[in-house]
């Protein structure tokens, strides 16, 4: 495994990702919503960005993108279906596409629902999921843009990973998740276990993620909908919950 993924909080309660690769010790990050804390984490870890990975295009995983452009030149990548929403953009990716990443390689998966041009990113070598806004511990993204089914579908997309694949969202909201998953779901042992070790960490004011897919398989009402119609009907529960 040669990628390591750091949350770096941001906002109120973003999570944009510190990547780095050891053997070319290329370095990269993921939906910086503000620039002072993104500095922060590049200048702790040597000083140089070599790339910006965009998933969407809300401003709460992107505004901080101009400001790292200017200081340190990054090769800025997002979904091409949305360059013109995306600021700085270089490479314009559609899904499937590789995107080299020192001595290894991202992989594209168009996942729209949240917004129509989100993307994820998949790192196989250190197993490391980039879901953006449509997967989160617990839970999945609003419907801004796409449809019950487009998410759905989206998040099916995720099936054929490892259970140890980690996944690395962009907000934490796993305490107020793991309530509505336990309103929805009360006698999952999985998931009693996993909302205990979440309000652990939240009170030693510790990130709940990354999490392991194996986990969010077992606990997540979203990820275990069985289809398209469950999954639509419990996103409009948790709307109203
Ligand atoms: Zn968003
Ligand atoms: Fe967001």
């Amino acid at each position: 495994m040669t990628v390591t993924a750091t949350p770096i909080p941001m906002l109120s309660d973003n999570y944009s990702w510190l990547l780095r690769e050891s053997v070319s010790g290329k370095v990269a990050i993921v939906d910086p919503a503000e620039a002072a804390p993104a500095i922060a984490a590049i200048e702790a870890a040597g000083g140089k960005l070599d790339m910006i990975l965009l998933t969407h295009h809300h401003a709460d995983h992107v505004d901080g993108v101009p400001a790292l452009v200017a200081r340190y030149h990054p090769v800025v990548v997002g979904n091409a279906a949305d360059a013109h929403r995306l600021p700085n953009l270089d490479i314009a990716v559609h899904e499937g596409d590789t995107v080299d990443f020192g001595a290894t390689k991202a992989r594209v998966i168009d996942t729209p629902g949240h917004t129509l041009g989100h993307i994820s990113y998949y790192i196989a070598d250190g197993g490391i999921l980039l879901p953006g806004d449509t997967l989160f511990s617990l839970g999945c993204g609003r419907l801004f843009e796409g449809t019950a089914k487009d998410m759905f579908h989206s998040m099916a997309k995720y099936e054929d990973l490892p259970d140890s694949t980690l996944v690395c969202a962009g907000h934490e909201y796993t305490a107020s998740n793991a309530k509505f998953a336990l309103a929805m779901d009360p006698d999952n042992r999985a998931l009693q276990e996993r909302a205990a070790e979440v309000a652990a960490l939240r009170a030693a004011g510790k990130p709940t993620l990354p999490v392991t897919l194996g986990v969010e398989r077992a606990t997540n009402p979203f990820l275990r909908a069985p289809d398209a119609e469950t999954f639509g009907k419990l996103r409009t529960a948790k709307d109203h919950f």
